[in-house]
């Protein structure tokens, strides 16, 4: 049967032949997750599919080993994780070297037995068997890895709930329309912040000694009792790159 043509909901590129991508990894879902639940799937091009493919079975190949084996929530990744990379459980001989080769992979990775500076530790995925920091084992997650994934979801989100795409180009006129109206703010040379008040609510841009940019949204609060005051403003999100 030939695939539906269309837009990627990653890539964005039009007119492709789509394949169906989960958009929670099928792999990620644990043991506990109900039998009739629909794993949402997003329309996506093969690159894009087989791309996010490798990506996620490297990084739950990893942050598995990290789970809670005792939360109901990840029940049963940390011990597939393991079987991945355990030859005795290869189906041939192939199998096997595979499976072999994925756990070198990780151990070469590993860093064992030295401080890790607290800041690159995931929050929530931190030493969870209380040992000495000469027994602790590290594992490394690509860089990148999870702002790929946060991507993925966000992107898919979007596109099952208001059937839209995310385009750059919204993030560009953001952009402009902070240098264009932005009102700046700055100590300089230390520091410079960009505010541009829009509708939905404000969008800064900060400059942290002329070298690194990040960006916070905060949203408009639309309760009609909230006094229009700092307090009424809603959470601040923020997001870190330079475009
Ligand atoms: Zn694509």
């Amino acid at each position: 049967m030939a695939n539906k043509m269309g837009k990627c909901v990653h890539c964005l590129k039009d007119g492709v032949e789509l394949t169906s991508d989960h958009m929670f990894p099928k792999a990620w879902y644990p043991d506990a997750t109900p039998k009739d639940l629909e794993k949402w799937q997003i329309p996506s091009c093969l690159e894009c599919n087989q791309h996010y493919g490798r990506l996620e079975t490297d990084l739950i190949g990893r942050i598995a080993l990290t789970l809670d084996v005792k939360n109901t929530a990840s029940a049963g990744l940390a011990e597939k994780a393991l079987r991945a990379i355990d030859p005795a459980a290869g189906r041939n001989e192939g199998d096997a070297a595979a499976r072999d080769a994925r756990a070198k992979k990780i151990l070469r990775d590993l860093v064992k037995g030295e401080p890790i500076a607290n800041a690159n530790v995931v929050p929530g995925l931190d030493e969870r068997w209380g040992r000495p920091v000469e027994e602790q084992l590290a594992i490394k997650i690509p860089d990148g890895s999870f702002e790929a994934m946060t991507e993925k979801l966000v992107r898919g989100l979007v596109y099952r709930e208001d059937h839209a795409f995310i385009e750059p180009m919204l993030v560009q006129e953001v952009l402009t329309f902070l240098r264009v109206n932005g009102k700046v703010y700055s100590r300089e040379p230390g520091l410079e912040i960009r505010r541009a008040i829009l509708d939905g609510g404000d969008v800064y841009e900060v400059t942290f000694w002329q070298q690194f940019k990040t960006y916070a949204t905060v949203p408009k609060r639309k309760s009609p009792e909230a006094p229009e005051r700092a307090s009424s403003r809603g959470a601040l999100n923020w997001s870190e790159f330079t475009p």
